[in-house]
Formats: C-alpha cells, sequence, structure tokens
C-alpha cells in the first residue's frame, strides 16, 4: 500500500474534520502518499482529487462540517459511474479509500470493494443510526448543540409558563432525542423506538402544573412526527400555553466535541493501519469502549440497538 485517499460522503457532520486530519497525518506518519478526494462520489468520478501534505490538515479539527465538502450521488449508484470512479483512483495509483459517511455512503463504498478497490467506512453522521457502532462521528455534539438550544428555550419557558416541544433531528434513530432528552431534564421524549403514549404526556404534563412546575419541555424526534402535531395534540386535551420550536440544521454544524474529535482519530487511525494490512470491505465504530470491525454487511443487517427506550423511560422518571 502506497497511496491512499480519503472522501466524505452524504450528510455533513462535526468529526468528519479530525477523521480526515487523523487519516492524512497516520498515513504520512508512516510514509504513504495521501490523496484529498472533494464532494464524495461525485468527486471521484470527476477526477477532483488533491495530494494532501500535513499542512492541509492543519488548524481543521476543531471545525465543524468537513473540508473535503461532501455530496449525495446517484450517478454513482450505477455501474458506470463506479468504473468511471475506479478509473480514476487507478490513473493515480491509489490502492485504498477511507469513506467517511453514513450507511448509504458504506453501500458506495461497498460496492467499490466487491470491484476490487481496498476501503475502509468510518461513521460520519450524526443520527447515531449505524449498527456496530455505540457512537457516530458528530453524533456527540448534536447531543450537545441541542443541550445548548434547549436550555436556552427553557428560560423563556420559566419566564412565560409554557409548554415547549422541541423538534429534533436524528431520521428514524431517536438518539439525538433520548439522549438529548436525558440531558435536559426533558418531561417527554418521543422516538420512533419508543411507542409512549400522547395521553400519558398530558397526565405528567398536568401532574407538573398542579405542583407549581413552570415549564415543561418535550422532545420529538423527527422519525416519529413533528413538533406541530404533538403541540395540536395538547392544545386539544389543555389549555396550556404552547410553543414549538423545530432546531433544524444548527445541529449538524459546530465545534466537534472533545468525544467527536477522540472518535475521529481513534477511527481514522485505524483506517489507515487496516489498509496498509491490505484489510478491506470494513465498518469501524466503538463498541464498548473498543474499536470495533464488521464487514459492511453486518451493517446493513439491522438497526443497531442503542438503549433508546432504557433512556426514555429514564428521563420520564427523573422529570417527576
Ligand atoms: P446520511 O446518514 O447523512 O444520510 P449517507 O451516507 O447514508 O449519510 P446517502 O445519501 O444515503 O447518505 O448516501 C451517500 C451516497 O452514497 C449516495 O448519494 C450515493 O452516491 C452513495 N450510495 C448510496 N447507496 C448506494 C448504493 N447502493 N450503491 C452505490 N452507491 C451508493
Amino acid at each position: 500500500m502506497k497511496r491512499i485517499a480519503v472522501l466524505t460522503s452524504g450528510g455533513d457532520s462535526p468529526g468528519m474534520n479530525p477523521a480526515i486530519r487523523a487519516v492524512v497525518k497516520k498515513a504520512i506518519y508512516h510514509g504513504l502518499e495521501v490523496y484529498g478526494v472533494y464532494r464524495g462520489y461525485e468527486g471521484l468520478m470527476d477526477g477532483d482529487f488533491r495530494r494532501f501534505e500535513l499542512k492541509d490538515v492543519g488548524n481543521i479539527i476543531h471545525r465543524g462540517g468537513t473540508i473535503l465538502r461532501s455530496s449525495r450521488s446517484e450517478r454513482f449508484k450505477t455501474e458506470e459511474g463506479q468504473k468511471v470512479a475506479i478509473d480514476h483512483l487507478q490513473k493515480y495509483n491509489i490502492d485504498g479509500l477511507v469513506v467517511i459517511g453514513g450507511d448509504g455512503s458504506y453501500r458506495g463504498a461497498n460496492a467499490l470493494h466487491r470491484k476490487g478497490v481496498k476501503t475502509i467506512g468510518l461513521p460520519g453522521t450524526i443520527d447515531n443510526d449505524i449498527n456496530g457502532t455505540d457512537f457516530t462521528l458528530g453524533f456527540s455534539t448534536a447531543v450537545n448543540t441541542v443541550m445548548e438550544a434547549v436550555d436556552k428555550i427553557r428560560d423563556t419557558a420559566t419566564s412565560h409558563e409554557r409548554a415547549f416541544i422541541i423538534e429534533v433531528m436524528g431520521r428514524d434513530a431517536g438518539d439525538i432525542a433520548a439522549w438529548a432528552g436525558l440531558a435536559t431534564g426533558a418531561e417527554s421524549i418521543f422516538v420512533p423506538e419508543n411507542i409512549t403514549a400522547k395521553d400519558k404526556m398530558i397526565d405528567r404534563l398536568n401532574k407538573g402544573y398542579e405542583r407549581g412546575k413552570k415549564h415543561s419541555i418535550i422532545l420529538v424526534a423527527e422519525g416519529i412526527g413533528t413538533a406541530e402535531e404533538f403541540a395540536s395534540y395538547i392544545k386539544e386535551k389543555t389549555n396550556y400555553d404552547t410553543r414549538v420550536s423545530v432546531l433544524g440544521h444548527v445541529q449538524r454544524g459546530g465545534s466537534p466535541v472533545a468525544f467527536d474529535r477522540i472518535l475521529g482519530a481513534t477511527l481514522g487511525g485505524k483506517a489507515v493501519e487496516l489498509l496498509m494490512e491490505g484489510v478491506s470491505g470494513k465498518a469501524l465504530g466503538l463498541e464498548k469502549n473498543e474499536i470495533s470491525i464488521y464487514d459492511y454487511e453486518y451493517v446493513f443487517k439491522e438497526k443497531p440497538k442503542h438503549p433508546i427506550q432504557v433512556l426514555c423511560n429514564l428521563a420520564i422518571e427523573l422529570s417527576i
């Protein structure tokens, strides 16, 4: 293995830059040449490559987003698109590719692996929805961002004695809602993994107000419905003053927290080690504080079994 490349694909996440930095520095440390591929698989098909030196990853460890930029590409899903990409990799004599992205990006990495390109996947998404890892790159930062926003909303909720229904990202996964809910003392958390009856939320709201609670925080994961829907339900059943807040893309930005930087460094370094050993077709993660290494198929097989329900139930117990 003499030359490797790295790309970011799908939705960006804070933690991608520390991972890129780790791949580039680890590769150079071990005498490899390393290329940055811009705009994900689109750039791979366009030959949008650049040889990276140490200075190219200087001063990026604390930056959100991805210096390589990202894309979604329908063209890359075709045989023709993949062939063009492989031709470019061969032209540059690149023997290994690190793909940082979500499970869609892993499918692309798997397609290349099956066609003989050595690939390793790193879980780059705020949603924490990738099987085989307890945490994805960017998830912790997103939880912190939500926590800070909810703390601020709590101030105004208390001043006006309102119930705030806050919608957070996560696609089909409730991880961001569950973790941020526990971190902010939310009264109710609605996630796709846990069918919590809406009427129980009304009971809890009533009990809270009876004992003089000045506000209520309800977190809704986007995968189970909209904050508006939950607010309408509360308005139907009660007289409480409600407000809705949809946090949106603010959750995808920001300087990565320490955990995401460390995860990026750890997994980025390991990806280079594995490529140097000739390993391919593996997705990396962190499970029970150990680096996990799985075939892509394992990641596609099922959704992760994160303890969402446990966290949501605990949040409810702690919100009395
Ligand atoms: P996020 O979790 O942020 O959505 P993702 O990596 O899952 O990230 P996708 O848009 O699903 O995002 O996938 C990224 C890109 O990976 C796609 O735009 C496409 O180019 C490539 N890709 C997805 N599925 C396949 C597939 N079956 N074969 C080849 N390439 C694929």
